[in-house]
């Protein structure tokens, strides 16, 4: 049976008293749920990550990061390794959201490197991809997917991939209130599920827990995730609340 995962990218926002506020009250809304098979996850921004961990404690939330650089120390200002990140007690990163690759570059190539680093370091990520809106209007969305996935993890060894959480995440969703609709959202995973069978193994493909992100709120969270190949969701805006974050984690 795959891992079901609900993940909240936290994005640029809550300060610290905010962050521990909010795991606060998500560590009681879900403390009765019983989440068998499910991992829970947040990711609050680089300064909060450390006394996030620490509110986490003994909970069923997981905190994890939303970038690091490929490096493992070095002249490069303003980031944060991999290295660093373990040391207090963060293993997972989400790597390659269309906001880091649309506002700071971020291209298939140098993700690559990153999750490089991620299986050098033993640590895991949680991959993003997906299409512009003008792909999917030219029907070049399975062409662009396959891509990003070919440029980016298909280097990797089969034995890799139990340290990648996929998150196809259409960028006309994201932010917009747009939802790919169930049926895309499934078309999608399964179509990302049979390119991963045919370069690895059925293995390989049946494991891979792959997560759908754009727009999923409490009203069609159900939906979304009653589908055979969508394993959870990535949350942007719903997971800034606790109560939408919660219903959202029960629907799974
Ligand atoms: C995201 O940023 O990963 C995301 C899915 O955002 P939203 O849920 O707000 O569309």
């Amino acid at each position: 049976m795959r891992t079901k995962i609900v993940a909240g990218n936290w994005k640029m926002n809550n300060d610290k008293e905010q962050t521990k506020k909010l795991i606060k009250s998500l560590k009681k809304s879900i403390k009765k749920m019983p989440l068998k098979n499910t991992r829970v996850i947040v990711s609050p921004t680089f300064v909060n990550l450390s006394s996030a961990v620490k509110k986490a404690e003994n909970s069923k939330i997981e905190v994890v990061a939303q970038n690091m650089h490929q490096a493992t120390n070095g002249a490069f200002t303003g980031e944060v390794s991999g290295d660093m990140l373990k040391a207090i007690g963060v293993k997972t990163v989400i790597l390659g959201h269309s906001e880091r690759r649309t506002y700071f570059g971020e291209t298939d190539k140098n993700l690559a490197e990153k999750v490089n680093t991620v299986i050098d370091k033993e640590m895991e990520t949680i991959f993003c991809f997906g299409e512009l809106l003008e792909d999917r209007k030219s029907d070049n969305h399975f062409a662009v997917v396959e891509s990003q996935l070919n440029n980016a993890l298909f280097h990797l060894e089969a034995k890799d991939w139990k340290n990648i959480i996929l998150a196809y995440e259409p960028v006309w969703a994201i932010g917009t209130g747009e939802t790919a609709s169930p049926e895309q959202a499934q078309e999608m995973h399964a179509f990302i599920r049979s390119i991963i069978e045919k370069k690895y193994d059925a293995k390989v493909a049946e494991k891979v827990s792959i997560l759908y992100g754009g727009s999923v709120k409490p009203t069609n969270a159900e939906e979304i995730f009653s589908k055979p190949d969508v394993d959870g969701g990535l949350i942007g805006g719903a997971a800034l609340h606790v109560d939408d974050f919660t219903a959202i984690i029960a629907a799974i």
